[in-house]
């Protein structure tokens, strides 16, 4: 175990997760160019059915002997009087009447385009053609008689079959379109909300990750199965002749930053298949339906594809368990769930293809996808060992330039409990202090203070504590290095340091372990409690007086002793039993605990009054090295840092024990 004692240094582990390492996104950019493209087609579509339009109206819908100008019927009876019309349709409700004959017109016309050798559009807007609505007047007969005017009905025009059906179809047509160009620019703007279920710029199978096992360090027992897998891909008759089941998917678990990702790719590498890769959150959408229709299309487009490998990266965002009750509706999510549940159980092994997941929360997990069949097999990614730890700071350091002082071992043992991707953030953060500091290569000391940075912030010189403060917090960090120094079995402090680092850290204390620790003993786990209470303790013994800067300490030291109560089973009541709470399967909210108000009651008084003994036998420890306290916190306050060999000097010269 690792300690770093900084006061209110809340943030240490989430620091580091926030340098992880961005991988390049495999197809945001893709996506937007690709529906670009397909809006401006559309555009293009509109314009060409515009046009048509037009043309179609002109063909059918313009014959230009009906284009008669409209007048009063006194005024047409007068034209007919004067003798201005010659001939008159009686068209259904209307007269037409034409100025010259209707026959005469279109002969003389016709004459016209043939000795003009015009193809045979008839312009017939020469004629003159009036017309006026019907009025029942049988005089009007009389009048035409008188005149001698030619008179006939006609059927009114009857719309041939084309002109109907392109009235028909037009505005059908014209709904299509626009329906197709309004969805390509909701599919651009607001994620697809009618293209959703082949969201297919999403869904590019990679065919060569380009990453090797020999990329990924460490975690041999994780590549040992995995290798099993890759296999599988490659050969799965030998598995299927032998009647072997094959596995249908994997589950890769651990803490973030520890390779789970490479993993996968690395096992699509080694096999040579498509990769298809998703991240839980991308099935989750606003609407309903659309992750299992994402789902859905995903494993279709696998089985095509197979031999493959489907790779849902943080499956835990769709993958949660199932609430009885549904709060706030998570409809959705448990859609999409229950479609990867189906589509899981719905293909043969033997198709070839063959899913990862990756989270690092398995046990938010339903149960129900950890059942044979589906994720049928779990492969542990955890943190690096030391060997681990030094085998990835190798790869990380292959292309660069490394002076020759350089210790990966040294560095890898002051660096317990980070994982691969923080690693990898050191290499680099060592790399650019090099630049930064015009070192020809990389050096130690460069990679020491990567560490340094990186467990505890960026080093800020420039904030200034007042006096009074940086004696107290010397004190504190002095408290907590002397009561590591006079616990049998602590870890040795390696360096204590009151210069103030981001995120409010004020000053700290680290303790590197010899060796990694799996597994503590009651004893140690008490140590580790009284080092985390020696600085409040210091800070009592001197100013009798305590103050905020121990909080993140005591709320430590108070969940370790907790955790050693419910679920170590050490304390005395409960001497080898745990005490569960049970997951409510929603964030945030904490389920009910597995045990009585009584036993709770007792935790809470256990808790208290082991901190409270801890606690006590610090200060005595202190109050009785007060002469050991007083040099070292000297020090400290001169030097601002003090190395672990310097402390141990201090220590080993004035402390009693
Ligand atoms: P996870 O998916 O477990 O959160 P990643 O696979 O995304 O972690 O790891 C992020 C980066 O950290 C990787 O791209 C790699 O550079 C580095 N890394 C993590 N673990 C290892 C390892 N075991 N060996 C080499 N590099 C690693
Ligand atoms: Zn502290
Ligand atoms: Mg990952």
């Amino acid at each position: 175990m690792e300690h770093d004692h900084g006061d209110m240094m809340l943030e240490t582990s989430e620091n580091r997760h926030k340098k992880k390492t961005e991988e390049p996104g495999l197809h945001t950019g893709d996506g937007n160019r690709n529906s670009r493209k397909k809006f401006t087609f559309s555009i293009w579509y509109f314009v060409i059915a515009f046009i048509l339009i037009i043309i179609f109206n002109n063909l059918f819908f313009s014959s230009n002997l009906n284009e008669a100008v409209s007048i009063d019927y006194s005024q047409f009876k007068e034209y007919v009087a004067e003798g201005r019309i010659v001939q008159v349709a009686f068209d259904g409700d209307q007269y037409i009447g034409y100025g010259i004959t209707k026959k005469d017109a279109i002969t003389k016309l016709q004459e016209i385009a043939a000795t003009h050798q015009i193809p045979s559009t008839i312009d017939t807007s020469s004629i003159t053609a009036y017309q006026t609505y019907r009025i029942d007047d049988p005089s009007f007969i009389q009048l035409l008689d008188e005149k001698g005017v030619e008179y006939y009905a006609t059927e009114p025009a009857q719309p041939s079959v084309l002109s109907y059906l392109v009235s028909m179809l037009l505005p059908v047509l014209i709904f299509f379109i626009f329906y197709a160009w309004l969805s390509k620019r909701m599919a651009g703007g607001a994620q697809g909300v009618m293209s959703f279920s082949q969201n297919k710029s999403k869904l590019v199978a990679e065919n060569d990750t380009g990453v090797r096992f020999a990329d990924v360090a460490g975690e041999d027992e994780a590549k040992a199965e995995l290798v099993e897998v890759v296999d599988f891909l490659k050969n799965p008759g030998r598995y299927t002749d032998m009647g072997a089941r094959i596995p249908k998917g994997v589950l890769l678990v651990g803490p973030p930053g520890t390779g789970k990702t490479l993993l996968a790719k690395a096992v699509a590498g080694e096999a040579g298949v498509p990769f298809f890769r998703m991240s839980g959150a991308d099935f989750v959408e606003m609407f309903v339906g659309v992750g299992a229709a994402r789902v859905r299309d995903l494993f279709k487009q696998a089985k095509e594809k197979s031999p493959c490998i489907i790779f849902i990266d943080e499956i835990d965002a769709i993958g949660r368990k199932r609430s009885d009750a549904s709060i706030g509706g998570n409809d959705e999510r448990e859609q999409t769930l229950n479609q990867l549940l189906v589509e899981m159980d719905g293909f043969d092994s033997r198709t070839g293809v063959i899913i990862l997941g990756a989270t690092n929360r398995a046990e938010v997990l339903d149960p129900a996808l950890l059942r044979p069949g589906r994720f049928d097999r779990q492969v542990l990614v955890d943190k690096p060992d030391l060997n681990g730890r030094e085998a990835i700071l190798r790869i990380h350091t292959k292309k660069m330039k490394i002076a020759a002082d350089v210790d990966l071992k040294k560095i890898a043992q002051g660096s317990a409990g980070l994982a691969g991707a923080d690693l990898a953030n050191i290499t680099n953060e060592a790399a650019l202090q090099a630049v930064r500091l015009g070192h020809d290569a990389v050096t130690q000391q460069d990679f020491e203070e990567a560490i340094e940075k990186s467990i505890a912030g960026l080093e800020r010189k420039s904030r200034v504590l007042d006096e009074k403060e940086r004696i107290r917090v010397a004190y504190h960090e002095t408290g907590h290095a002397l009561t590591a120094y006079l616990t049998e079995g602590s870890s040795p402090v390696t360096k204590i340091s009151i210069i103030p680092r981001g995120y409010g850290a004020l000053g700290y204390t680290l303790q590197y372990p010899t060796e990694d620790r799996f597994l503590l003993s009651e004893a140690e786990l008490l140590g580790s409690v009284d080092v985390m209470l020696g600085g409040r303790a210091a800070e009592e013994t001197v100013f009798s007086d305590i103050s905020t800067g121990a909080s993140n300490d005591i709320s430590r030291a108070s969940d370790t002793v907790r955790q050693m109560i419910t679920e170590y089973g050490m304390s005395e009541k409960f001497r080898n039993m745990t005490l569960p709470k049970t997951n409510s399967g929603i964030e945030g909210v904490s389920g009910g605990r597995e045990y009585s108000e009584a036993t709770q009651q007792y935790i809470d008084n256990e808790t208290e009054r082991i901190i409270d003994e801890r606690y006590t036998h610090v200060l005595n420890n202190l109050r009785k090295n007060r002469e050991a306290l007083e040099k070292i916190t000297q020090a400290l306050l001169e030097k601002e840092v003090l190395e672990g060999d310097e402390f141990e000097a201090l220590a080993k010269q004035f402390t009693v024990k």
